[in-house]
């Protein structure tokens, strides 16, 4: 199936699928557990259109090519153009927020790392990026205390809170549109919380947005 943004209730979003701007280490705990340093500005790294696939009902992992870690992750929808935006711009271009996994081959990326080279091989391959249907942003009360967990066979892995990012996501859209152009289309991902591990064949991932989004899948 060709991915295309969708709003929940199965509405399709008018809005073509462009790149994935991401951004690392924006929950302190999330940068202890990878022993990161915190870095005094976001970390930035994007995922190609190709990279993206739905999130349910099904998720495929790489063949051969190391651990694939889960990253769950808040999603913004951008539905209009950002250059150098001021906080007002930024945040009347989103227009959904959804969950996203940031699917990581750790010990590539590791290897990557230490030779000082782009992550694009551990982060950006075809379906490192499976997204759900969005929340229309008339539906979030507040962009700053929206929860995420992530459960995996039953179990909490996940949990986070958008008021724990170092960079809250208004400011890091500014950030962003400093050095890229967001266009009607481009998905915003916006870190992780701590709690990041492998993924095995037939796990059972519940990710949850506050009780605005619950999503199902499974590693097949
Ligand atoms: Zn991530």
């Amino acid at each position: 199936m060709v991915y295309q943004h969708q709003f929940v209730a199965g509405q399709p979003a008018d809005l073509p699928l462009g790149k994935v701007v991401c951004v690392g280490r924006n929950y302190a705990e999330h940068a202890r557990e990878l022993n990161n340093p915190l870095s005094e500005q976001p970390l930035l790294f994007i995922k190609p259109a190709s990279a993206v696939v739905a999130l349910s009902p099904l998720i495929k992992l790489p063949d051969n090519k190391g651990p694939v870690h889960y990253e769950s992750e808040m999603a913004l929808l951008i539905g209009s153009p950002l250059t150098r935006a001021t906080p007002a711009q930024a945040q009347a271009a989103i227009v959904g927020v959804g969950l996203a996994l940031d699917l990581t081959l750790r010990t590539l990326q590791s290897e990557l790392k230490q030779l000082g080279q782009p992550w694009e091989k551990a982060k950006a391959f075809d379906g490192a990026c499976p997204l759900s249907p969005f929340v229309p942003i008339s539906a979030v009360a507040d962009l700053n205390n929206l929860e995420i967990r992530l459960r995996i066979n039953g179990e909490l892995r996940q949990q986070g809170n958008s008021g724990e990012m170092l960079t809250p996501m208004i400011p890091l859209l500014s950030y962003i549109s400093e050095y890229f152009t967001l266009q009607p289309g481009d998905v915003v991902l916006t870190g992780t919380p701590a709690g990041v591990g492998p993924l095995v064949k037939d796990d059972q991932l519940e990710l949850t947005l506050g009780n605005l989004l619950r999503c199902h899948t499974t590693v097949g």
